[in-house]
């Protein structure tokens, strides 16, 4: 006989079961439309494989799943694709989500099933494929992808497989009446999901309020492994860390799973869905609901199409909207409100609850907190609901994660017990969101930040990369530059050439005159240029100055006399040396030339700029255009005596880049001086 263990806290409401397992579970028929959301589990939403317009049979793909964590949609029957859209779904917030649209043909027509009868014979892991891409989620409430929970890691041995038949949720008896009704497949069920986790044991945890389940179920377990552990009801029994330490007395650890301490945990009806995955190959189209409250006049269960929406199983169970003030989806503690009946059951609608006004009325206005400690006398996870509510309040969401805010379980059974009527399940839930949001946004923010990071490094990266081709291109640039200068061929500045011949030469002669005597001639003869340099600027600034007219025309005036003064000196002081030096003057040149040859060629450069400058545009783009034409034909011979040498490809190309760039500059020169001429 097993042990029953008790956990800390629950609550005992009125259960209100009974009104609904009057009659049998109806099968609610196959309304004219149903609206299949994308996400009806926990995980990543499904993505559409149909399009609208097309023609699907019962139990065809709509949607494949988009992850590990994820579950696939299937057709709930045969029709057409209407809509793939945003419908409203069964949230608390009443929002709308993305949704496909089925319209029925009224023929209901399967697909081919393909049935795996002898399951033992098959590998697990194919096992596990077959249910997940049936689409089985949990159906107890949470929707978790029940092939990711039976994925058990190999290192994790399990010692006890539960299924779950507690419902302990006041008004729910969608469980209580498929273990009346389908025993026998839950029990099947069981043993496939024994052959999957291979556990020491099989338990299936129900409380005492459900007798005819619990002797359907011990009926249909006999000689099986599956045991019937019956325990006391209280709610809420059914939490699955709860219905844990009822039969293991092992308690889950805060952030931990079932699996850590060697459970796996399954609802009686995802049971029955595996079976029905494997055994018939039929994917999970339909549900047991509970429809009931006194605002229905004959509550029961249906076995409903996922996609049928509320009102249209409301309105089989004789609805009385006149006397409804609220709809509820799930039970009363748990459950939520929904904002408008037309919203679809999707997989984890275990309950539809249309109460009387009378039947539960709104809760009295909330009061002060009186700090009585009810709440954490009844709560199931062992946490401070006061010190919660605190934190949720203040928005202190820090200090709510650190008192194991996300180890409730949202039972109500706090908000239940409170005496001041203080909505704390609300305060909770919201919480909740809130740091999941934050989280979210934390998640997103770092996103950003590693792609703003990994983008700034690739610009980097790129920008090396061009600075390093810009300094081959310009290597390149300057070593033909010089091999150009060496064969004559450079286009440098003419004054810069000017200047650095003549400075060759200089060298050269002063090099044949004694070290001394060179010295100080040279030192005599470079102030003589420089001062008729600055001579030079400073006349054509006064020029130019008094032009225009300019105010300070008078100060230019004085440096340019200043100046002429200081090139007499130079001039004079030049020609004491040499005559005090006679040796010297044969080295000076004749009486027809400059004085330096520097200063001759910068005088010739300049010369030829004044002349350039002097010549009109139409004679300076002729000049142009004959230079660019001889350096064509130099270019042109070369390249023709290059490749008569057959010489390397790489010179050739470089020769051909050349004739080409200069044939280009030759059109556009002719264009120039057409233009000039036309002008
Ligand atoms: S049960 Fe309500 S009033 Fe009592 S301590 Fe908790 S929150 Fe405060
Ligand atoms: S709702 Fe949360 S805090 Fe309240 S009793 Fe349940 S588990 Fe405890």
């Amino acid at each position: 006989m097993r042990k029953i263990h008790d956990f800390h806290g629950g609550v005992h409401p009125p259960e209100n079961k009974h009104q609904s397992v009057r009659t049998a579970i109806a099968n609610a028929g196959v309304p004219e439309e149903l609206v299949l959301p994308l996400s009806q589990h926990i995980g990543a939403a499904a993505q559409p494989v149909v399009g609208v317009g097309d023609k699907v049979l019962k139990g065809q793909l709509l949607a494949a799943a988009t992850g590990f964590v994820s579950v696939p949609v299937h057709a709930p029957t045969s029709g057409t694709v209407s809509a793939i859209e945003d419908r409203l779904i069964a949230h608390p917030s009443g929002h709308s989500a993305p949704c496909i649209v089925l319209a029925s043909d009224g023929m209901d027509q399967w697909q081919d099933c393909v049935a795996t009868a002898d399951y033992r014979s098959v590998d697990r892991v194919a096992l596990l494929d077959q249910i997940r891409s049936a689409g089985v989620a949990g159906m107890g409430g949470a929707g978790f992808p029940t092939a990711v929970k039976l994925a058990v890691k190999p290192e994790k041995h399990i010692q006890t497989l539960i299924l779950n038949g507690t419902e302990c949720e006041p008004y729910i008896t969608a469980d209580d009446i498929i273990m009346r009704e389908r025993a026998s497949r839950i029990i099947e069920g069981a043993q496939i999901l024994a052959y999957l986790v291979e556990p020491d044991e099989i338990v299936i945890g129900i409380e005492d309020n459900k007798p005819e389940s619990i002797a359907a179920l011990q009926a249909a377990a006999q000689d099986t492994p599956v045991e019937i552990a019956v325990f006391p009801t209280k709610y809420p029994s059914g939490g699955e860390k709860q219905l844990i330490e009822i039969l293991t007395g092992k308690q889950v650890p805060s952030g931990g799973l079932p699996a850590d301490i060697g459970v796996v945990c399954q609802n009686v009806g995802s049971a029955i869905a595996v079976r029905d995955a494997i055994i018939e190959g039929k994917p999970l189209i339909s549900r047991v609901v509970t429809v009931t409250g006194d605002a229905v006049a004959e509550p029961q269960n249906f076995e409903a199409l996922i996609g049928t929406s509320m009102s249209y199983l409301l309105q089989k169970a004789g609805y009385q909207p006149e006397k409804n003030q609220r709809l509820i989806m799930g039970g009363p503690m748990m459950g939520f409100t929904v904002p408008d009946p037309n919203v679809p059951i999707v997989k984890t609608t275990n309950c539809i609850l249309a109460p009387a006004a009378t039947e539960l009325p709104a809760p009295p206005p909330a009061q002060p907190c009186i700090r009585c400690g009810m709440c954490a006398e009844v709560c199931p996870a062992s946490l401070l609901p006061q010190q919660l509510f605190w934190f949720a309040q203040g928005k202190e969401f820090e200090k709510a994660e650190q008192h194991n805010l996300f180890d409730c379980i949202e039972c109500g059974a706090c908000s239940y017990a409170c005496p001041s009527n203080i909505p704390l399940v609300q305060y909770y839930r919201a919480a909740k969101a809130e740091v999941i949001q934050m989280r979210e946004d934390a998640e997103k923010s770092e996103h950003s930040r590693l792609r703003f990071e990994a983008r700034q490094a690739r610009k980097e990266r790129e920008e090396a990369e061009k600075e390093a081709k810009r300094a081959a291109r310009k290597k390149a640039a300057q070593e033909k530059a010089r091999l150009a200068a060496e064969q004559g061929e450079a286009g440098e500045d003419p004054i810069q050439a000017a200047i650095e011949r003549a400075k060759a030469k200089k060298a050269a002669q002063v090099a044949g005159s004694g070290a001394e005597g060179g010295s100080e001639l040279e030192k005599l003869e470079k102030a003589v240029v420089t001062i008729r340099k600055r001579l030079e600027t400073a006349s054509a600034k006064f020029e130019a100055a008094k032009a225009e007219g300019a105010e300070h025309v008078d100060a230019l005036k004085l440096g340019v006399d200043k100046t002429s003064a200081k090139l007499a000196a130079a001039e004079k002081a030049l020609h004491d040396w040499q005559q005090a030096n006679p040796a010297a003057n044969s080295e000076l040149p004749s009486a027809a030339e400059p004085a330096d040859a520097a200063q001759a060629a910068i005088q010739k450069a300049m010369a030829a700029r004044a002349q350039d400058a002097a010549r009109s545009p139409q004679e300076k783009a002729q000049d142009n255009l004959q230079k660019l034409e001889s350096r064509l034909t130099k270019s042109e011979a070369r390249l023709q005596q290059s490749r008569a040498a057959n010489e390397e490809e790489k010179i050739i190309i470089a020769l051909e880049s050349t004739v080409e760039r200069l044939r280009e500059k030759v059109a556009a020169a002719k264009a120039e001086l057409q233009d000039k001429e036309t002008c």
